[in-house]
This record gives C-alpha cells, structure tokens and sequence, in this order.
C-alpha cells in the first residue's frame, strides 16, 4: 500500500470512528427517549380507563367497552387491565393476549410501578388508589409507530455513515496527493541526476517546509559527493603525473643510452641516474599505497595499543638509511609510565607519519637534522618534529597539507607533495590533529595530537 492510499485510510479510519460513535450515542438517546415516550402513553392510557371505571360513576364496564370501541387513541395490539385488592380481574380491554398478570401485579405491588418488554410488547404496571382500595393496573401494547420511526432513523445514520466513509477516504486521497506532491517532484528531480551530472541540484522550493529540508538534505549530500569525486579525479590524475615524471625520465634517459656504445663509466653514471628514478617512482607508490589504506575507514584498520617510544626509533632507523648526511635527535619527556606514551594505533601508519615528518625535516634543512620529541601525558601524547630549514610562508601553512602540493622553498629537493596530506590523514584516523609553527628563514616545527591510552578498542578489527 503506498503512501496516498495509507495516509487517506488512516484519516477514513479516524473519521468512522468519531462519526459512528456519535451516531451510536444519537441513536442510542432516540432509543431511550421512544421507550420514555410509549411508557407515557401506556401510563395515560391506563389511568383514563381506571379513573373512567372507577371514578365515574355513570361508567359502568358495558358503557366503558362502548367508549373504548371507537376510541381514537387505543395502542397497537393493547391490553388493559384491572385488578382488585385481592388481585381478582375487575376488567379487562383490547386483544386476547396471555399476560403472566400474577408475575407483573406482584411487581407493581411491591415496587409501585413496573415495566417489562415481551418480544417486542412493552407492559406497564402500576397501583391505582381508589380511596381506601389499592386496585392494579396493567397496560401493555406495542409501538410500531415510534420502533418504525426508530429504525428509519437508524437507515439514514447508516446510510449517511457510509457516504460519510467514502466521500473521507476520497478527500482523504486528495489531500494526501496534495500533500505528497511535492516530494513526487522531488523523486523525477532526483532521478535525472546521475553519477556523471553531480553538479545538478534538486529545488529547494519555499525553503520552508519539508520538502524544503530534503532537497536541502540532498543537495547537501550531493555537494559532498561531487567534492569527493573531484578530489578523486584530482588525485588519480596527479597521481599519474607524479608517476609519469620520472618514468618518462628514465625511458629518455635509456634511450639517450641506446643511440650509440658508451664507456663503462657512462653506463655506470646513468644507471645510477635510472636507480634514483625508479626509487623515487617506488616511494611515490608505497605512499599512495599507505594513502589508499589511510582513506579507508577508521573500523576497517587495525588498532592495536602502540608504544610511540618504539615507532619513532623505527622510523629514526629508516630515515637514517635514507641518506648518510641525515642526523635525528630524539628525545623523551615527561614519562611517568609506559602508559604515557601509549596510544592505540596503527603501526604502519603511525611509522609512516612519523617517517615523512622526519625525512621532510632532514631534507628541507640545510643542516639535514631533525629533533624528534615525544611527550606524555594521560590525556594525549605530543610528538613534535623540529626542524632548522627555511621554515614555511604563511600563506603557504594551510595548503601543505594537501595532496600534492609543494611549496616554494623546497630548493629543489625531490618530493612528490604527498607525505604532508597522508599525515594529516593518519593523525585523524588515529583521533588526533597536526599543527604547524613556521616561520621563515628559521624553521619548522610539525606537532602532532595524540589521544593517549586505549580510547578506541572498539576499533579493533
Ligand atoms: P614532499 O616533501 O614530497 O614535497 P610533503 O607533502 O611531505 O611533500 O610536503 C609538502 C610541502 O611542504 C613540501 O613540498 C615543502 O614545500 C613543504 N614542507 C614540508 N615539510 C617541510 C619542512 N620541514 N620544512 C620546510 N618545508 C616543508
């Protein structure tokens, strides 16, 4: 069942209910009010019949039979009659009907008046006081009049009901189409935006009502998705050029090579020239590899409680290797417990961010020397990585973070512009943040946030 036909059946559902219970409250009223009526009626009629016996003395029981034979206001198939004190008949009008009297004088006695309904016959029984005698009276009868009129009463109340349920279930669905229109428009609008076309967007009407707050909802999300697709066409198209850059040097430079036989030393300088360029192409692919395991989801790596102390002489080993004029201090402070400089991480990644902190320090500096220090604490642990190369221009701090932008003062030292972007990352995966203090001509100090201990076990995989 779709939403229209939901939304008018519940609003149908609602309105019979209201309508029926007041209809069965008006119906109910007109029942009781009928009955009050024909208990009236059989009550008068009674009493005219005892006063004209008893109380008239020129009435006697032929002259009352005469009278009661053209009267005009006798009741459908009425009895009536009357008793004396010792509860012996004294007369009796109207059809020849058996009456349990015995049972219906009793009551009358007893409470004063009765009534009773038979199969439809209503009976009223009541005292009469004839002076010092107490005779009983019995009037019974039936109401086809005020039934009948009951029971057309009811036909209209159901007829009307029915109507009534119908003409709500149809208004019921217009207004619901009324209502869900809106969002219909919405469903074409968003059905003509495929993934090619994300700079589409859905109108967000009077920008008031729901409807409003979906297609705000959506264009939101499509904002997202198209920034997410054009990083990730950026990224694979840079990517490529970083990768093309040495390839292509390397294919020149074995061509150059191939034109004519050169000398042992020749060959010997370019392969070297060959090997510099296919390891700059393999560092280039180990951190997009590490970038494309860093953009995955934080519940889909592995984390594990790490020792920061340990990674970073790591990563100190790996940077030396790198080049013989690198030289790293590091330095510990303020640990209490083995717990201050834990924090629950990724090895991989955590080496790596500390790796290219490192190496970037070592060779933005004239110096090549970089100062690693880790400080720990119970909230978070700090690892700082000082440098004192030509530090970085303001305008240029924020953008360093982004994937494969280099600033100017790299001097003409090899790089890619990737490993600032993938620490960045790391950092976040691992909960914390990075901060940069630079100035220019004096150097660089990159200082990373770690939360301390155990804060993300529920990550583990
Ligand atoms: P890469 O070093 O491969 O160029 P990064 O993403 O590691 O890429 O760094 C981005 C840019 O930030 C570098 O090109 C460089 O201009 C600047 N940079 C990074 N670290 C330092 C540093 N310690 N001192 C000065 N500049 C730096």
């Amino acid at each position: 069942m779709n939403i229209r036909t939901r939304l008018a059946v519940q609003f149908s559902l609602l309105a019979s209910f209201i309508l029926g219970a007041a209809f069965l409250v008006v119906y109910l009223r007109a029942a009781e009010f009928r009955q009050e009526q024909f208990r009236d009626r059989l009550y008068e009629r009674g009493k005219n019949v005892a006063n004209l016996l008893l109380q008239v003395d020129e009435v006697d029981e032929r002259l009352l039979r005469k009278i009661e034979l053209n009267s005009t206001v006798r009741l459908p198939e009425e009895v009536i009659a009357l008793f004396d004190d010792h509860d012996e008949q004294v007369l009796r009008l109207g059809v020849d009907k058996d009456l349990p009297f015995g049972e219906m004088i009793a009551i009358a006695k007893k409470q004063g008046t009765m009534f009773r309904v038979d199969d439809g016959r209503e009976s009223i029984g009541f005292v009469f006081q004839n002076g010092t005698l107490s005779n009983t009276v019995i009037a019974s009868g039936f109401d086809r009049f005020g039934r009948g009129k009951l029971n057309d009463q009811a036909k209209v109340m159901l007829a009307t009901f029915l109507i009534g349920l119908v003409t709500i279930f149809l208004i019921g669905r217009v207004f619901a189409k009324r209502a869900l229109s809106p969002f219909q428009r919405l469903v074409q609008e968003l059905h003509s935006i495929g993934a090619s076309d994300l700079s589409k967007r859905v109108d967000p009407g009077n920008g008031t009502d729901e409807k409003a707050q979906l297609a705000s909802s959506f264009n939101a999300l499509l904002e997202r998705l198209q920034g997410a697709f054009t990083a990730q066409k950026n990224f694979v198209s840079n990517a490529s050029h970083e990768m093309r850059n040495p390839l292509t040097a390397v294919s020149g430079q074995i061509d150059v090579l191939l034109l004519r036989s050169r000398s042992e030393k020749e060959y010997e300088t370019a392969l070297r020239s060959v090997q510099e360029d296919l390891r700059s192409v393999n560092r280039l692919n180990d951190r997009l590899l590490l970038m494309a395991q860093a953009e995955i989801e934080s519940n889909l790596i592995h984390f594990d409680p790490v020792r920061l102390d340990e990674v970073i002489w790591v990563a100190r080993e790996e940077v030396l290797r790198m080049n013989n004029a690198y030289s790293v201090d590091v330095k510990i402070a303020d640990v209490e417990s083995d717990m201050d400089l834990t924090v629950n991480g990724n090895t991989i990644l955590l080496r790596s961010m500390i790796t290219n902190l490192t190496e970037n320090a070592c060779k933005y500096s004239p110096d090549h020397h970089a100062t690693i220090t880790v400080r720990g604490g119970h909230k978070e642990v700090v690892l700082r990585v000082d440098d004192n190369g030509p530090g970085i221009a303001e305008a240029e701090q924020q953008r360093i973070f982004e994937h494969f932008f280099r600033a100017r003062n790299t001097g003409g030292a090899h790089g890619h512009g990737i490993g600032l972007a993938l620490v960045k990352r790391i950092a976040e995966q691992h909960g914390g943040k990075v901060k940069l203090e630079s100035e220019l001509g004096k150097g660089s100090s990159f200082i990373v946030l770690l939360p301390n201990g155990g804060p993300l076990p529920s990550q583990h995989t």
